[in-house]
């Protein structure tokens, strides 16, 4: 048996945010949403901080359709506004219903990590405040935890917020179009290492 010795904390401020995109996304779109954040790693002790961002996206309710090209932009705006990129450890998305890693997620994961996101911190987030967490360090898993959104149930600020942050950035294909989906990682890898490739 390995028992973990690594833990991870996150403020509630993050967390009340997180929970609050996933009310907003899933409530009034009935989408999936994800975004990006940042990791502090110091020994065993792994930290997201309150540094986090939405990227723009296409939503569904088939799973949540993570744009690498998107993410690829957001590590280059880090490089070129001198932030370091390799904190950009903190994959969040959210789930109607139960909160677990599907095999999507899974994949998602390792792709992330493949790619250089090690260690990496998961995190997936439903409308109850309801929230499961993975580390994934050298590719295992070395945490797996779930943890309630601390506090009362969200404000209409709150909700207001996230209603601002996440309007400009999801579309919602029709459900016609969703049912198909292809992952197309091409462009990801090669916008990967930060050769300019702008919009
Ligand atoms: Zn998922």
């Amino acid at each position: 048996m390995v028992i973990s010795e690594v833990s991870l904390k996150a403020g509630t401020e993050l967390l009340r945010k997180l929970w609050a995109y996933a009310v907003y996304a899933q409530g009034t779109k009935n989408s999936e949403v994800s975004g990006f954040g940042e990791v502090d790693v110091n020994g065993h002790a792994v930290t997201v901080n309150d540094n986090f961002h939405m990227i723009k996206q296409q939503g569904g309710v088939v799973g949540t359709h993570l744009d690498m090209e998107a993410l690829a932009h957001l590590i280059h705006h880090y490089t070129e506004t001198s932030q370091n990129p390799k904190k950009l450890r903190f994959w969040f998305h959210t789930h109607p219903g139960n909160v677990y890693f599907s095999w999507t997620d899974d994949e998602t994961i390792k792709k992330l990590t493949t790619w250089g996101l090690d260690p990496l911190v998961a995190g997936v987030f439903n409308e109850q405040g309801e929230s499961r967490w993975a580390v994934v360090r050298h590719g295992q898993r070395v945490l797996e935890v779930d943890f309630k959104v601390p506090g009362e149930s969200l404000s209409s600020e709150e909700l207001e917020r996230a209603k601002r942050v996440i309007d400009p950035i999801l579309t919602v294909k029709p459900i016609a179009g969703r049912l198909w989906r292809e992952d197309d990682d091409s462009s990801w890898l090669k916008s990967w290492g930060f050769k300019s490739r702008r919009r």
